[in-house]
């Protein structure tokens, strides 16, 4: 099964994406995450694509794309997966189309989660990420603090804040591309008859856990 998250930064993709990784032991594959990894360890790619990042612009298609093939064609991404920030564009997502029909497979369940945009700030600054490549647990200093300042819980490795997060002029363009440029996902697969719409907000007390958990009951579970 194909599945897709979409909404704006700060969202919760992550969040979901991940139980509902676990859940089903399909892989999580977030091009972000591919993207830090590759700054983290120096390599071209990385170099190249965190000239755009920093910025909070989007990383060219001709970067991107051979890289979001590749991952999918990895034997673990066969049975399942659960694409989070791929993708981004009309363009990317008619390219996603085509590589998956080449494996005879489609998106099957699109995920879309919506949050008020004075919510969405004030978490993407309160966000902080672990720095271990292999672990990338999300917190939230206020909602979803850590049990010890500035430490993971999971593996104890140090938090860091994303250096696009810790930029207002970065979170305002980030979110400004994507009204602008990815939201016109949401009627492409509204189109195919294949969203979800769920919202994500303190105020109505419904949080990713919540979606993941009812998302999974209603469209995966078997
Ligand atoms: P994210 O972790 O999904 O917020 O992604 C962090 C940054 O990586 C984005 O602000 C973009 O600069 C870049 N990025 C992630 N996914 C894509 C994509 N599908 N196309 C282009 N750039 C991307």
């Amino acid at each position: 099964m194909v599945i897709l998250m979409l909404g704006a930064q700060g969202t919760g993709k992550g969040t979901v994406a991940g139980i509902l990784s676990k859940k089903t032991g399909w892989p999580q594959v977030s091009t972000g995450d591919i993207f830090r990894k590759n700054i983290a360890e120096e390599t071209d790619l990385g170099i190249e694509a965190n000239k755009y990042i920093a910025a909070g612009n989007l990383v060219p298609d001709d970067i991107t794309i051979p890289m979001v093939i590749s991952r999918l064609n990895e034997k673990d991404a066969q049975e399942g997966v659960i694409l989070d920030g791929f993708p981004r564009t009309v363009e990317q997502a008619e390219k996603l189309d085509e590589i998956l029909k080449t494996q005879n497979k489609k998106v099957d369940l699109v995920i879309n989660l919506t949050t008020p945009r004075e919510e969405i700030i004030t978490r993407i600054l309160n966000r902080r990420v672990c720095s271990n490549q292999n672990c990338k647990a999300t917190y939230n200093l206020t909602m979803h603090p850590p049990k010890k300042e500035g430490i993971c819980d999971n593996c104890g490795f140090k938090l860091i804040q994303r250096e696009d997060d810790s930029n207002e002029e970065s979170i305002k363009n980030r979110l400004n591309i994507y009204n602008k440029i990815t939201s016109p996902l949401v009627e492409y697969y509204k189109q195919k008859n294949v969203l979800t719409t769920q919202e994500v907000s303190e105020v109505i007390n419904h949080l990713g856990q919540d979606v993941a958990e009812e998302v999974y009951n209603e469209y995966i579970k078997k």
